[in-house]
């Protein structure tokens, strides 16, 4: 029994994560270590941005909908 509860990794489709700051067309497999690291948003750690700049120039719009998880 002790296989059963081990997930392959490759059993699921990989899930595209993109920049949230639209047009940015930046995107990446996620789950892929290296390259070039996404960055959550710190407070509700939903959104991702492709770089510090894009989290801060996006912060004006998504602050208004931005959530810390309770
Ligand atoms: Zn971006
Ligand atoms: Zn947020």
């Amino acid at each position: 029994m002790s296989d059963s509860g081990i997930v392959r990794d490759d059993a699921f489709p990989k899930k595209t994560v993109r920049c949230n700051l639209w047009p940015c067309n930046v995107a990446e497999e996620e789950g892929e270590k290296g390259a070039c690291p996404f960055m959550k948003c710190q407070r509700c750690e939903e959104v991702l941005y492709c770089c510090k700049d894009h989290q801060m120039v996006d912060w004006s719009q998504h602050k208004l909908v931005c959530e810390a998880p309770s």
